[in-house]
C-alpha cells in the first residue's frame, strides 16, 4: 500500500467489519459503544503494524464519529453515525491553503439561499478524502464576524465535493490526503451540524480530544519499530555475540523502551482525564508532542540500530521512520502544542 500509495478496499472493509470505525457510536446505530479509551487503544495497536490504517481509523472515531454525536440532531445522527459505523468513510474539513496553524482564518464561504446554504471555497490536506463520501467541512457564514462565523457542515461526497488534487507524501502514504474544491456546492440548512456561528468551538474541542489520538498513533508507531528492530538485533551476530547484547546497544533500547513507556502513559492518563470528563487539554498537547517526539526517535535510533537493512525497503524500519515525521504536524504542530501548554500553565504562576 505504501509503494502504490492507496488504501487496499479489504482493509477497510475489514475495519467497519470489526467494528473499529465506530468504536464509541451507540448499539443502535450499528456501534461498538464502547469508550474513547477503546478508540486510542484501537488506533495505537493498528499503528503498530501500519500508521496509515491507524490514521484513517483515528479521524473516522475521535474526529468525524465524535462531532456528530456530540452535537448532530437525532435524525443526522441515525442516518450518518449508522452510515460511519457501518459502510461509509468520513472526514474533518477544515484546514485550506491560507489557513494552517491559523486555522479559524479560513475563507471558504456558506451563503444561505432559501432553505440551503451554498458553499464556495477550497481545503487542503484532509485525511481519508479520497475514501470518503461524508465530508464534515467548516466554513463561514459571514466573513465579517470572523471566527465566530464559522460553521461545520455535514456534506455529501455527491452534493458536489471535488478532489482537487491528491498529495503525493513522504510517509503515511497508503493513507489519502486530498485537497478539495466547493463550487456552488448546495447543503441543506438540515445538513448544520449543531449551533451556526459555533464551528470554531467543535473544531477546536475534537481536536483537543483527537491530539490524544495522533499521541496514541505515535506510540503506536514507536512499538512497531521495537517489533521489528528488537528480534533482528537478538538474532543478529557480530564479534561472536548478539547486537543487543552490547552494552552500547542495551542502554540506548533501555533509554528508548522508558520514553516510549513515559509517552504511553502521557497519553492513556489524557484518555483518562477525558473520559472523566476532567480538564484534559494540556496533558492532550503534552502526551502529542511528546509522543511524536519519542517515535521520532526511536524510529531514526532502530534504523542505525539495525545497520544497513534498516536503510532498505526489506525492512519495514525506514517506513517507520518516513511515517513518523507526520505527528509532529497534523491535528496542530509541536509549536502549537507547545504554545497551548504554555497558556494553559500559566495560570498556575501568576
Ligand atoms: C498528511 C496530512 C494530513 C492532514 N489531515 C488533515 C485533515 O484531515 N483535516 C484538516 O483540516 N487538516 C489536515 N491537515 C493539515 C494540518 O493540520 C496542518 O498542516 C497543520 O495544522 C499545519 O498547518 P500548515 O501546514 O499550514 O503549516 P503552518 O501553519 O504554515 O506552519 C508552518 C510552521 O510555522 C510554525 N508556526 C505557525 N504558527 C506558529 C506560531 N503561532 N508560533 C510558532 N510557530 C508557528 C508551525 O509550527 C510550523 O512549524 C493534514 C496535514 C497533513 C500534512
Amino acid at each position: 500500500m505504501d509503494e502504490a500509495e492507496l488504501l487496499d478496499k479489504d482493509i477497510l472493509k475489514g475495519l467497519f467489519e470489526q467494528g473499529l470505525m465506530g468504536i464509541e457510536t451507540p448499539g443502535d446505530y450499528g456501534g461498538a459503544d464502547t469508550s474513547f479509551t477503546a478508540a486510542i487503544i484501537v488506533v495505537e495497536e493498528l499503528a503498530k503494524i501500519d500508521p496509515s490504517v491507524s490514521v484513517v481509523c483515528d479521524v473516522q472515531n475521535t474526529l468525524v464519529n465524535t462531532l456528530i454525536r456530540k452535537h448532530g440532531t437525532k435524525a443526522q445522527q441515525e442516518k450518518y453515525l449508522t452510515k460511519l459505523a457501518t459502510d461509509t468513510v468520513g472526514c474533518f474539513a477544515l484546514s485550506e491553503a491560507g489557513s494552517g496553524s491559523d486555522a479559524f482564518a479560513l475563507k471558504t464561504r456558506a451563503d444561505k439561499k432559501g432553505g440551503k446554504y451554498v458553499l464556495n471555497g477550497s481545503k487542503m490536506w484532509i485525511t481519508n478524502s479520497y475514501e470518503a463520501d461524508i465530508f464534515l467541512v467548516f466554513a463561514n457564514v459571514d466573513l465579517s464576524k470572523g471566527y465566530k462565523g464559522i460553521t461545520c457542515f455535514i456534506v455529501e461526497k455527491d452534493m458536489g465535493v471535488k478532489i482537487a488534487k491528491k498529495e503525493i507524501k513522504l510517509g503515511i502514504r497508503a493513507s489519502s490526503t486530498c485537497a478539495l474544491s466547493f463550487d456552488d456546492v448546495e447543503v441543506p440548512e438540515e445538513n448544520v451540524l449543531g449551533e451556526v456561528g459555533k464551528g470554531y468551538k467543535y473544531a477546536i474541542d475534537a481536536l483537543n480530544e483527537g491530539r490524544i489520538g495522533i499521541a496514541a498513533q505515535m506510540i503506536g508507531l514507536a512499538r512497531g519499530v521495537f517489533d521489528e528492530a528488537l528480534p533482528y538485533m537478538y538474532q543478529r551476530k557480530q564479534f561472536g555475540q548478539a547486537i543487543a547484547d552490547f552494552q552500547g546497544m542495551q542502554f540506548q533500547v533501555a533509554q528508548m523502551a522508558t520514553e516510549i513507556e513515559a509517552a504511553r502513559l502521557l497519553t492513556y492518563n489524557a484518555a483518562r482525564l477525558q473520559q472523566e470528563g476532567k480538564d484534559f487539554v494540556m496533558e492532550a498537547a503534552m502526551a502529542k508532542l511528546y509522543s511524536s517526539q519519542v517515535a521520532e526517535r526511536a524510529a531514526s535510533r532502530a534504523v542505525e540500530w539495525v545497520g544497513g537493512v534498516g536503510f532498505t525497503r526489506e525492512f519495514p524500519i525506514e517506513k517507520f521512520y518516513r511515517d513518523c515525521k507526520i505527528g509532529a504536524i497534523y491535528e496542530g504542530t509541536s509549536n502549537i502544542q507547545l504554545q497551548t501548554i504554555a497558556k494553559l500553565l500559566k495560570p498556575t504562576y501568576v
